[in-house]
């Protein structure tokens, strides 16, 4: 398969996750020296925000890709476009680095089913303990990652927000290294198939009259990411420490199990169906 040469690493699209963002100051050198036969090219995407050490400044840039061309007075309206000039200049492989306060292990999530990303992913699966895909195809390219047809997000946890822990910086600078060595092959075989996880539902927490949370995740929930649920389950226990149950009417598997950035919307989790994909 032609695989582009071009590599578009990108930390920082959330200002408050610091691993992609010192794998883009810290390691960028290191990372050129020892892939030469690519052309690597690393961004901070979204500085502003992580001057002040927070998700966005006024939106969501993983989200705003979705907006250009509207006029919105917003700093990530604006960056998406100089980020996507940047993407378009030359085909490429875009890497998006994020991490999650959910325990989710190494995911990858594939917003495009591109046979490249497909491939990349099923190694990746393959080598790696804890990593998992997540289809979440975007045709109205509002992710980061969507800007170019080749495009993985890397969500890598648990890590709190504006925290440098080892083992999520270690285990995402493997998972790009393992990415270049397979770009840097073009005679690496291919792998026909792929086992992925497709969202199918979000959970709400429940909540009061006010809007405020009335129970919180159950502590033998917080860390089922990908564990399999069918029928009858107790994902959140009360303030008055009664357990509140729900039910699925297939396997059902929930993903970013108490992300911290998902609290302003009150949700509390997601369940996917499990699909294999072969190309
Ligand atoms: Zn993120």
């Amino acid at each position: 398969m032609n695989r582009p040469k071009r590599i578009v690493i990108v930390g920082g699209t959330h200002g408050n996750e610091w691993t992609g963002i010192k794998i883009v100051t810290h390691y960028q050198n290191q990372l050129k020296e020892k892939f030469p036969k690519l052309n690597l090219e690393f961004i901070i995407a979204n500085p502003v925000a992580h001057e002040i050490n927070k998700r966005f400044k006024d939106e969501d840039l993983n989200r705003a890709f979705q907006f250009l061309g509207e006029s919105r007075a917003t700093y990530e309206n604006g960056r998406a476009q100089e980020i996507k000039d940047i993407i378009e200049r030359e085909a490429c492989l875009v890497l998006d680095l994020h991490t999650t306060t959910s325990s989710m292990g190494n995911t990858l999530i594939l917003p495009n089913y591109h046979p490249m990303n497909l491939s990349l992913c099923a190694k990746l699966s393959k080598q790696f303990k804890d990593c998992r895909v997540i289809g979440a195809p975007d045709p109205g390219k509002k992710y980061l990652a969507s800007q170019s047809e080749f495009g993985i997000i890397l969500e890598v946890g648990p890590v709190a927000n504006g925290v440098v822990d080892a083992i999520p910086l270690e285990s995402t600078l493997s998972l790009i290294e393992s990415i270049l060595e397979e770009m840097s092959d073009p005679n690496s075989p291919e792998i026909g198939s792929l086992e992925l996880y497709e969202e199918t539902q979000d959970i709400a927490y429940p909540t009061n009259e006010n809007g405020d949370l009335s129970a919180y995740i159950h502590a033998e929930f917080q860390e089922k990411n990908f564990e399999p649920i069918n029928g009858h389950y107790s994902p959140f226990k009360s303030f008055q420490n009664e357990e509140i149950g729900m039910k699925t009417e297939e396997p059902l598997y929930p993903i970013f199990i108490n992300e911290a950035a998902y609290y302003p919307q009150r949700l509390a989790f997601t369940l996917c169906r499990k699909r294999t994909l072969k190309f």
